[in-house]
């Protein structure tokens, strides 16, 4: 909210808080000094916008507002809101003190909330791009968006590691291990800016803290049942890497772990994240979260102590506000919770306002309003749109498509829908179908890139096709949802009118494309065969010419899935290193080089066998990829947990394994990689132990049939384990 209006009329400071001259340290300090219980109580209390009028703001001192996923419809213009926010701010202002609030909003994928926004890809589809510093461009066209209507708070970005498919928040995101969430934690860098007093700063929140994306069953605010070396292993990472960041919030999940929520969660919270990982910001609860603690309905006593003891600075309580704070008083006149732990958490929310710049510039920087959505952001958001779509089947290299001549048919339920296309949080919590906001649909995209060069048809439901096109586009997939009612206990597959839309087309005899707008992995594989190329969208938001762009050729493709696609929905959970075999591999993703016109990835190589360590170095063993026809290379990766580290690379079926220590195990996979780098799913890993009582053998591989499969030969090899060596 930094804003270049005048100074405030008292130009020179009464009071040393005041003074943008003295460290931040001093000016905290100061201005606890002159606070009264309640004006601390109230800084670390956070109401919805709706639930507070601009008189309760000044008498309660409130600390912050939001517009969050559960709150009724804010304006949905973008003065609109700056002159709500402005109303808020200046209600603050005029409390003894004037210390400004802290707004906070979800804007997740662009400033999703505001109609004409730029609505960016979902983390989903920025995690495909594998692209850090793009994401980091993002972030800064999110913040000056957000900042051009006041808000100074940004409760994104979303840094769960999503293990399950079944989960409703799969989109948000960036991957299923923890290594993309945390190289894309470059997207607070570009909210928070390089100085949170800087133009058009916003403050970050790293969420949800943590394993949200881990819970049994993939059950949303469900329970995360996991070691605590795995939890570490494999939630916490991002984590850390936000905290390096420097990113100035946390919110915590409404999930648990093994039993015990996360919200009442002393060590996880105070221990691990403020000790151990040096988290210098503040936490925020979730929405109501608090109030989970004591599995009672409504905010307890009990709710107010544990979570507050647990080390939660500011409580998201969004109509029960009211009774937040008196619940809170009482604990705390009763001494079960001390006002040391209450000045820690205003001490942490101040420092935040201060570093902010709020109290020089509370009010919105009207210079930003015109951001909101601007040509030069749709402009990004296009090229983080082409980055994301993963081509996983051309058979054939139907794609790219021609720009010019013939006849093209677009069909199915989001190829003129930019509700569909954008997802949940969108303009409302669980998004909807239809023209929402303003964007260009994929069908638009097509046709803006053919121009008059080819005949474009399009039908919702692909009626009225018939053989004398050129190719058929269907656009289908998943309908928005967001949080708990995205959750999917079954089926994870295309409804029946996807499937009947794509029959017709078939029927036509003409050659498919299926366009799949979906906030995860589908259950397709039984239908692939019967489709020519298949691209994942994912949620791409307002800018669906990027799709037309890859389709069309007029980018390369290049994104690469940031999970694990399923053979079959009965795998979930599925994931990176857990043995099972995917339909594609996470990392998988097409080119359009010469060589990328098979249908299908190399397959994976056979079980690898090992010889002992013999001093410091072993043989790894493995059978040939069936899919002699595009297999370059081998790579063999060491595991642990769910990371891979590179081992050796090997042309032939078999490596030297070097730089070993007689004492350690180690587990080690292959993968079989074709000419454009598209992996293989990992063969079954083998694990070597000590010289002399390691899984050893070899093996024996007797090749047999040669046939012809697409356009080159397929070796079906015999594989014959021969025992220990
Ligand atoms: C979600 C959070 C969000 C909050 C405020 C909750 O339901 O879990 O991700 O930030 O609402 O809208």
């Amino acid at each position: 909210a930094a804003s270049l209006a005048a100074p405030p009329a008292t130009a020179v400071a009464a009071f040393p808080y005041q003074d943008p001259g003295l460290p931040v340290s001093t000016r905290v300090a100061d201005l606890m000094s002159r606070m009264s219980v309640d004006e601390k109580l109230g800084q670390m209390t956070q109401a919805e916008r709706a639930s507070v009028t601009n008189a309760d703001v000044t008498t309660y001192r409130l600390g912050s507002v939001l517009s969050g996923g559960g709150s009724a419809p804010s304006p949905n213009t973008a003065t609109g809101w700056a002159d709500m926010y402005d109303r808020f701010q200046n209600a603050a202002l005029a409390t003894p003190l004037g210390i400004p609030l802290v707004y906070g909003v979800d804007a997740v994928h662009g400033h999703n909330n505001v109609a004409g926004a730029t609505i960016f890809p979902h983390n989903i589809g920025l995690g495909a791009t594998r692209d850090p510093a793009l994401v980091q461009r993002i972030g800064r066209a999110v913040a000056e968006e957000v900042s051009g209507t006041g808000i100074d708070w940004n409760f994104a970005p979303c840094l769960c590691v999503a293990r399950n498919d079944r989960w409703g928040r799969t989109y948000e995101s960036f991957g299923e291990t923890p290594d993309l969430p945390s190289s894309m934690t470059s997207i607070i860098t570009g909210l928070q800016g390089t100085a949170l007093n800087g133009p058009a700063s916003v403050l970050a929140t790293a969420k949800h803290y943590v394993g949200d994306g881990g819970t049994n069953a993939g059950a949303d605010q469900g329970d995360t049942q996991l070691s605590e070396s795995e939890l570490r292993a494999v939630h916490l990472p991002p984590f850390q890497a936000a905290v390096e960041r420097g990113v100035g919030s946390v919110m915590i999940s409404f999930s648990s772990w093994n039993g015990a929520k996360l919200h009442g969660h002393q060590y996880l919270i105070t221990t691990v994240l403020k000790g151990e990982l040096g988290f210098g910001g503040f936490v925020v609860s979730d929405w109501n979260g608090v109030d989970q603690i004591d599995g009672a309905q409504g905010t307890s006593a009990l709710d107010v102590r544990t979570a507050v003891n647990a080390g939660v600075d500011m409580v998201m309580a969004p109509t029960e506000w009211r009774r937040f704070i008196e619940l809170l008083r009482a604990e705390v006149q009763a001494g079960r919770v001390t006002t040391a732990r209450v000045d820690d958490a205003v001490r942490r929310i101040l420092t935040k306002k201060f570093e902010l710049g709020l109290f020089e510039k509370p009010l919105t920087d009207r210079s930003y309003t015109a951001s909101v959505g601007s040509a030069a952001h749709r402009t990004l958001a296009r090229e983080a749109v082409a980055k994301s779509q993963v081509v996983l089947k051309n058979a054939g290299g139907l794609l790219p498509l021609a720009k010019s001549g013939g006849k093209i048919f677009v069909a199915g339920k989001s190829a003129d829908d930019i509700g569909n296309q954008s997802g949940g949080w969108t303009i409302s919590w669980q998004g909807a179908s239809g023209n929402v906001t303003p964007g260009t649909t994929v069908l638009q995209g097509i046709r803006n890139t053919v121009g008059s060069g080819a005949t474009v048809t399009y039908s919702r439901d692909g009626g009225g096709i018939d053989g004398s096109y050129r190719v058929a586009v269907a656009v289908v997939g998943e309908t928005p949802y967001a949080e708990t009612q995205g959750d999917r206990p079954s089926g994870l597959g295309l409804d029946a009118a996807d499937l009947s839309t794509i029959a017709t087309l078939r029927a036509s005899g003409v050659p498919v494309v299926v366009v799949l707008v979906s906030g995860r992995p589908l259950d397709i594989a039984s239908q692939l065969p019967g489709w020519n190329a298949l691209v994942a969208a994912w949620l791409p938001g307002t800018e669906g010419q990027g799709v037309a762009d890859v389709l069309f050729g007029a980018v390369p493709p290049t994104g690469k899935l940031p999970m694990t696609w399923m053979n079959s929905a009965s795998q979930q959970p599925i994931n990176t290193g857990d043995g099972k075999t995917p339909l594609f591999a996470q990392g998988y993703g097409l080119t359009y080089a010469a060589g990328q016109d098979d249908t299908t990835p190399p397959a994976a190589p056979g079980a690898p066998v090992a010889s002992a360590i013999t001093s410091s170095s072993a043989t790894l063993t493995w059978a040939a990829s069936t899919d002699n026809v595009g297999v370059t290379r081998y790579e063999v990766v060491r595991l642990q947990s769910s990371a891979e580290t590179p081992a050796a690379t090997a042309s032939t079926a078999s490596a030297a394994l070097t730089g070993l220590s007689a004492t350690t195990s180690y587990t080690f996979a292959v993968y079989a990689v074709d000419a454009a780098g598209n992996r293989s799913p990992r063969s079954a890993p083998v694990t070597l132990t000590t010289s002399g009582g390691g899984t050893s053998g070899g093996c024996s591989v007797t090749p047999s049939t040669q046939s012809q499969w697409g356009n080159g030969y397929v070796i079906q090899a015999t594989v014959t384990n021969t025992g220990a060596a």
